[in-house]
């Protein structure tokens, strides 16, 4: 796959017109209201949105694809959420032309939970509570043939561009291609650049990244395993798969995800680490799970064969294991 195929070209127009959608949401009601699943887990009408989007232009040019997707339109097609559906059209239209709630809900249907030879992994909105909070969260899609990622994709709308000016313009995209590297792009798709992982040998010189939510995973043993390795420098906790994509850019070293003492037993779900996984890798990082395993998107779309998450520059990834072995 070159970076002018199909998929690729699709794959990009798809996602910068969903974090077009999400942004717009997100500007004019603060997120909207939110739904709770029945995990609990919150869903807002951008999920719903961005899903109905990037299904329906994968669906329109690649027919025979699967694609593998967080959402289903069961909760909004409830008579009690009728406000709430014809939000998520109103929305949708101005991306996508279409005047019936019930098309919309059938582009969000091409979801599906089944793994195939060849599917898409996506994450409609990856890091909800960042995306309600006004901090970041991801568009994540990913491009899996055989249980191997070739291509992902990060829209990361609220994402500083520049790692030197994090107060200055926000938006980015990153796009990796297996051979073919990582790149940066601006939200629009221009100025597209290589990026690359940092070169720190030293740990005591690393900076960890990790999720802002205490749930999500266990701050306390990745501050253990900072004291051991003689880090100094703070911690930066962001939500969503740009915790990858900074990564990847060289602005930090490490992104833990040892598993919370509340949910030790959680799988990963194949959407929260497809694209940013092969992001991180053809910067030239490594990922594997907590215990050195290389992350597995074949079984389903739970890692059921993995525990926790470790991204590294590479450099460092063995001693970290070592260190995690504590
Ligand atoms: P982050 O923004 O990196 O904290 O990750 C957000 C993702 O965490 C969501 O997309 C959820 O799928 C996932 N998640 C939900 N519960 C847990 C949990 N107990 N442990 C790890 N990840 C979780
Ligand atoms: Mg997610």
């Amino acid at each position: 796959m070159d970076q002018d195929s199909p998929e690729v070209m699709t794959a990009l127009q798809t996602a910068i017109r969903a974090s077009a959608l999400c942004e717009r949401i997100r500007m004019d009601l603060a997120g909207g209201e939110i739904l709770l699943k029945s995990d609990r887990s919150p869903v807002t009408i951008a999920d719903y949105g961005s899903q109905a989007i990037i299904c329906k232009l994968i669906r329109e040019r690649f027919p025979d694809d699967t694609i593998v997707a967080e959402e289903d339109s069961k909760e909004i097609r409830k008579p009690d959420r009728s406000e709430i559906l014809e939000q998520v059209t109103n929305y949708v239209n101005a991306f996508i032309r279409t005047d019936s709630s019930e098309e919309v809900c059938s582009w969000i249907d091409f979801g599906s939970n089944s793994v195939t030879d060849r599917f898409w992994a996506l994450d409609p909105i990856d890091g909800t509570k960042g995306f309600l909070r006004g901090d970041q969260y991801a568009i994540a899609l990913a491009l899996i043939e055989k249980g191997r990622v070739k291509l992902g994709i990060l829209a990361c709308p609220n994402l500083y561009s520049d790692i030197y000016h994090p107060l200055g313009e926000k938006g980015c995209l990153f796009l990796a291609l297996k051979g073919l590297g990582s790149f940066q792009m601006d939200s629009t798709g221009a100025n597209k650049r290589p990026i690359f992982v940092s070169e720190t040998k030293r740990p005591s010189e690393a900076i960890i990244t990790e999720s802002v939510e205490a749930d999500h995973a266990d701050h306390l043993t990745h501050q253990r395993l900072a004291q051991k390795l003689n880090i100094s420098k703070p911690s930066l906790r962001m939500d969503s798969q740009a915790k990858y994509g900074i990564l990847a850019r060289g602005e930090v070293t490490l992104y833990l995800r040892v598993p919370s003492s509340v949910e030790p037993g959680y799988k990963e779900n194949i959407w929260d680490h497809a694209a940013g996984s092969i992001i991180a890798e053809e910067a030239g990082g490594r990922v594997t799970d907590v215990l050195g395993r290389p992350l597995d998107f074949s079984s389903g779309i739970k890692m059921e064969k993995n525990r926790g998450i470790l991204v590294s520059n590479g450099i460092l990834h063995e001693v970290v294991l070592k260190a995690l072995e504590m």
